[in-house]
């Protein structure tokens, strides 16, 4: 029945986000949230288009409200990151990921798991060892973890960035740029910085098959991440339409969005996976 509850929470979420700007908290309450452990997880497969199979899972914070129930990370980051809180956050989540990824390799389940970054760990030069000192302290092997940052997160200060990410991939982690199409950062950047993956933004899937705009830009980052030799992920699958327009491409090979399945609380992700193993291979 609680799992019930969450799920009808992500969905009107969603509904909700689609229509106008929401309230946002405020700093000190975002602070007590952190300090309170009111945040928590929710995990979104993502899965490989050649195999059928689950690789791996994106971490998406939400706050469990007291008063206001599941409260989504666009009325609340922002908060974070002008008043100096994304720090303590990003941290909560990466550590809260890792021991969830620790649980799911116990139970067999072998995924990946990505957290997204803000700017704030990119400009300070002791992210990378914090992140390897999580890593260990979770017992999981720094292999496991996606690191997902924004173009435009890596335009503040850009030398700095790419002294970290570069620390980090040299301990493995994976990198992967998130929603990409929408920053404005020079192409240059992907040369310079060692990306594994990209992700392509949904606004460019979403649809690609109707629109002949949306189409040619997906297609050319798709074809792009290969020639770079990154994996390249496509965000914001939606419905069938989509899902099948993408399996008939050979450029693209994993795909994350709402017709392979919502955000979901860590707990449901073990059930969740045995049902689609079941219907993937029939
Ligand atoms: P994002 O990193 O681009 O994450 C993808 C967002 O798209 C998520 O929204 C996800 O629930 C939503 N989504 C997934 N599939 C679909 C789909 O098929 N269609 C559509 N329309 N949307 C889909 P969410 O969870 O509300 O997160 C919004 C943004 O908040 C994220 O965008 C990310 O930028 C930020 N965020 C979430 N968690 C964290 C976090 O732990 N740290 C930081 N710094 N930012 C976070
Ligand atoms: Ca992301
Ligand atoms: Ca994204
Ligand atoms: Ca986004």
């Amino acid at each position: 029945a609680q799992l019930r509850q969450i799920l009808e929470a992500e969905q009107q979420g969603a509904d909700d986000r689609a229509r106008a700007t929401r309230i946002q908290y405020g700093a000190d309450e975002v602070e007590a949230a952190i300090a309170n452990d009111e945040l928590v997880n929710h995990y979104q497969p993502k899965v490989s288009v050649r195999s059928g199979e689950v690789v791996g899972v994106e971490a998406l914070v939400r706050w469990q409200h007291p008063r206001d129930g599941l409260v989504y990370p666009d009325q609340f980051i922002a908060v974070a990151e002008q008043h100096g809180l994304i720090e303590g956050l990003t941290r909560q989540v990466l550590c809260g990921a890792l021991r969830q990824c620790r649980q799911w390799h116990d139970r067999g389940l072998r995924l990946s798991v990505a957290v997204n970054l803000s700017m704030s760990s990119l400009v300070r030069l002791d992210f990378p060892e914090f992140v390897a000192a999580a890593a260990k302290n979770a017992g999981v092997d720094l292999s496991w973890l996606v690191l997902e940052v924004t173009e435009s997160q890596l335009m503040h200060n850009p030398l700095t960035a790419l002294d970290i990410l570069t620390r980090l991939r040299l301990k493995n982690v994976t990198l992967s740029i998130d929603d990409f199409g929408t920053g404005h950062s020079s192409l240059s950047q992907l040369r310079d910085i060692p990306f594994n993956e990209l992700k392509v933004d949904a606004g460019f899937v979403h649809n690609a098959v109707r629109d002949s705009a949306r189409r040619a830009i997906l297609e050319a980052s798709l074809d792009m991440a290969h020639r770079l030799g990154m994996k390249s992920v496509a965000e914001g699958v939606e419905n069938l339409a989509d899902w099948q327009f993408l399996s008939r491409r050979h450029s693209c090979d994993i795909v994350q969005g709402y017709f392979i399945s919502r955000p979901l609380p860590a707990e449901s992700l073990n059930a969740w996976v045995a049902d689609w193993d079941k219907r993937s291979t029939g």
